[in-house]
């Protein structure tokens, strides 16, 4: 898919090092972005990200920040401008934990952590992003929120809560921006194969009308269109990706 861009501007995945977010990172570099995989702690599989992006012959580059420290986006940016000495002129807002209790019990830290690290690190990287996208006229960001965000699911609240506030952030920026020449799209997975979902239990399938797991690709599908060319004229948007969980 021709992607917008690619060559003038570098994108940056947070959260790339497993999941979804590398499967996003491999993608968009196939794409030709030059594409900075963000991580958190595990940094071998961040690397093992970045040599498989170049052994396909794609540009990348392990970056180490927690997003939910608050100097993190600027430090991200920095060294990712510096790095391939371009702007960066695409943003996907992946990185992301939940932390699950029913309401009655759910904890102040683990509001607060999930709320940071989904919500508040998003709007942190989203305005920086729109510095350079605002200089160049053009730029794309794409935010992983959740099905979640749509439709209640017992024990989240928090998780819940960042992902709809994800969504909202995302409708309003977009309108900001819109006139600039820069797109802002949400994508909403439903129960995709990752880590995160390691411990959910497979009986929860039942609910999945496509009866099935998706898959970090089928996801990273998704966020390869919005951010292509051809997506010039879909802003704020929500695209969920969810075998029809959501509908
Ligand atoms: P994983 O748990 O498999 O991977 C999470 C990734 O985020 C890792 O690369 C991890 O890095 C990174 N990360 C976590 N916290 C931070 C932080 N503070 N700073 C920087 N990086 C961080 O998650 P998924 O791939 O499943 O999920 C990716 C996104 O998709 C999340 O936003 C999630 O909420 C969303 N999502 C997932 C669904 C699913 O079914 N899996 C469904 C709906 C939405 P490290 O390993 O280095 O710590």
């Amino acid at each position: 898919m021709p992607s917008f861009s690619s060559s003038e501007g570098s994108a940056l995945v947070t959260g790339g090092s497993r999941g979804i977010g590398a499967a996003i990172a491999r993608g968009l570099a196939a794409d030709g972005w030059a594409v900075g995989v963000n991580y958190r702690s595990d940094r071998d599989a961040a690397g093992a990200v970045v040599a498989g992006i170049k052994g396909d012959g794609g540009r990348a580059v392990a970056l180490a920040a927690d997003v939910a420290e608050h100097d993190a986006a600027e430090q991200l940016f920095t060294e990712l401008e510096g790095h391939f000495d371009r702007p960066v002129l695409t943003l996907i807002n992946n990185a992301g934990i939940s932390v699950d209790d029913l309401t009655p019990s759910l904890r102040d830290d683990a509001w607060d952590s999930v709320i940071e690290t989904d919500l508040n690190a998003a709007f942190r990287l989203t305005r920086r992003a729109l510095k350079p996208m605002l200089k160049a006229r053009t730029g794309r960001i794409v935010n992983i929120s959740s099905v979640v965000g749509l439709r209640a699911n017992p024990g989240q609240a928090n998780y819940a809560a960042a992902k709809a506030g994800l969504i909202a952030l995302t409708k309003t920026a977009a309108v900001e921006v819109a006139r600039r020449g820069i797109t802002i799209n949400a994508v909403a997975p439903g129960w995709i194969e990752t880590d995160m979902t390691a411990e959910v239990s497979k009986e929860l399938l039942a609910q999945v009308p496509a009866r099935r797991a998706g898959t970090p690709d089928e996801v990273a599908a998704c966020v390869r269109f919005l951010v292509s060319e051809a997506a010039g004229y879909v802003t704020g948007a929500v695209l969920s990706v969810d075998g029809g969980l959501a509908a």
